[in-house]
């Protein structure tokens, strides 16, 4: 089969579907969404899990109660997401050590203190050096030795970077963080959104412009247009294409150009980082964990860098559910990946009873995501060199042809996030329809001219 569009979208996440709706509010309703999986939202995404709805992907609603409005807390506001706010600030005072102790909260105020100021210098060095780019966060690591420095350099470096470099998003949208806990799930807001240009009825789209189940494998692209190979054989025509697939899935072989992309592309595409983040869900009979909102979140500290590290209970969110989170990055993510529930369910109870004592229950459900070994994703979000220039993420937004790129890891400032994609997709449909409208000014003048 064979059919021909104005432009073709790569993807249904946040930023295909942000893409989408700017180019059918300025007129363009001629798209086509080609989407691999069977749903839309991408990277987030909802599953039921022991009687509530969980999110697997982008779980929080990061930079609120600043100076300048994070859009998407906009949007939740408006469809009445239901959300909690998260005082990340408090894991460092509930370290346990494997024998169930607390730290004392002075001991773990003053590691945490040596840690930020240990990496502030080493940050300073580094850009002294004015090396134009270095690996990964990496770099930053302290001479973490005991189990309380290195727990303590986990967080730090994998999820409270803030405390060490301006981070935009809080810098702009503010230091809060609201965590979704609405059954309808933090994909509602992309049906929400796709329901403004699509057909869409009781909660489904039916609109013949958004194709789900479609593999894009090949993008042959020359002057007058793309062509677009799905798997399963069908080929598409358009004048333009935006390309939403994640920094993982490009640096994959899993989309074929044709010509190939050029070298600043693929060098550009190479020197980006990919951060795989995986959020273990437990289940319980009952509680056995203290609760509190300065208690949502506990660090467990063991010898291994990131071993079940980093600890969140959902009672705030889901009150009575006896839910659990484990959250794992990079390394280790990718070692339970490639293990049985079964066996990750053990080590996980493992820490547990070393926190909690030998008496607690044994989890009765547990659910591990795969962001790294899905090749519609490849990892988890795009994690830019700490000291990069822009030209690396200028040259992976930039177009090549009549191909458009976006997705969170294209956006300057937010890349990483939900509204990063968010405004990407907006960014990029902006800078099509500034393309489109020069192209049809110089037909006007050719046409003229004959
Ligand atoms: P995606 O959502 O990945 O959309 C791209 C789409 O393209 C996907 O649907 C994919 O299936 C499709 N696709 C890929 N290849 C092809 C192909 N060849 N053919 C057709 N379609 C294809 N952000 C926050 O703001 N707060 C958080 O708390 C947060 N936590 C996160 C936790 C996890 C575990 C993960 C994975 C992400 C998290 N993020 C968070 C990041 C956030 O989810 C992403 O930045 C954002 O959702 C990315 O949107 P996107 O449109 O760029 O990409």
């Amino acid at each position: 089969s064979s059919s021909s569009s104005a432009v073709i979208i790569i993807g249904a996440g946040i930023s295909g579907i942000s893409a989408a709706k700017v180019l059918a509010d300025n007129g363009i309703v001629d798209l086509l969404i080609l989407e691999a999986s069977g749903r839309i939202g991408g990277r987030i995404l909802k599953e039921s899990f022991g009687g509530v709805s969980v999110e697997l992907g982008a779980g929080w609603i990061a930079g609120v109660g600043g100076k300048a409005s994070n859009p998407v807390w906009e949007i939740a506001s408006k469809f009445g997401l239901r959300t909690c706010f998260s005082d990340y600030s408090n894991a460092r005072y509930n370290i346990y050590d494997r024998s169930g102790k607390i730290f004392p909260s002075a001991i773990a105020a003053d590691s945490y203190k040596k840690a930020v100021d240990s990496a502030i210098q080493k940050l300073r060095d580094l850009e002294s050096n004015s090396v134009d780019d270095v690996g990964n966060g990496a770099e930053l690591h302290l001479t973490a030795k005991t189990p309380i420095e290195l727990a303590i350099d986990f967080i730090l470096h994998d999820f409270e970077m803030a405390e060490v470099e301006p981070i935009s998003t809080y810098v702009d949208f503010g230091e809060r963080e609201f965590l979704v806990a609405d059954e309808r799930g933090y994909e509602y807001l992309l049906y929400k959104m796709a329901e403004d240009f699509l057909l869409t009825s009781e909660g489904k789209i039916l609109d013949n412009r958004l194709k789900l189940n479609k593999v894009v494998r090949e993008l042959q692209h020359s002057r007058n247009g793309v062509t677009v190979k799905t798997e399963d054989g069908c080929v598409y025509e358009a004048n333009y294409v935006i390309l939403s697939a994640s920094i993982g899935v490009l640096q994959s072989d899993l989309i074929c150009f044709r010509p190939p992309l050029p070298r600043w592309k693929t060098d550009a595409i190479g020197k980006c980082d990919v951060m795989v983040y995986t959020k273990i869900f437990l289940k319980f009979p009952y509680k056995f964990w203290p609760c509190g909102t300065d208690k949502e979140f506990f660090i467990y500290a063991h010898e291994r860098r990131g071993y079940y590290t980093f600890w969140q209970q959902m009672e705030n969110a889901y009150p009575g559910s006896n839910i659990l989170v484990v959250t794992l990055t990079n390394g280790e993510s990718k070692r339970v990946e490639a293990q049985s529930d079964e066996e990750t369910l053990k080590e996980a109870m493992g820490v547990l009873r070393d926190m909690f004592g030998p008496d607690i229950p044994t989890a009765t459900d547990i659910l591990v995501p795969r962001w790294w070994n899905n090749r519609f994703q490849r990892g988890s979000y795009s994690n830019y060199p700490i000291i990069c220039n822009n030209r690396v993420v200028n040259d992976i937004k930039a177009p090549v042809g009549r191909i458009f790129f976006t997705g969170e890891h294209t956006s300057e400032r937010f890349n990483g996030y939900v509204h990063g994609g968010y405004l990407a997709g907006i960014d990029t449909s902006k800078a099509l329809l500034e393309e489109i409208r020069k192209d049809e000014r110089e037909n006007e003048s050719k046409s003229f001219l004959l």
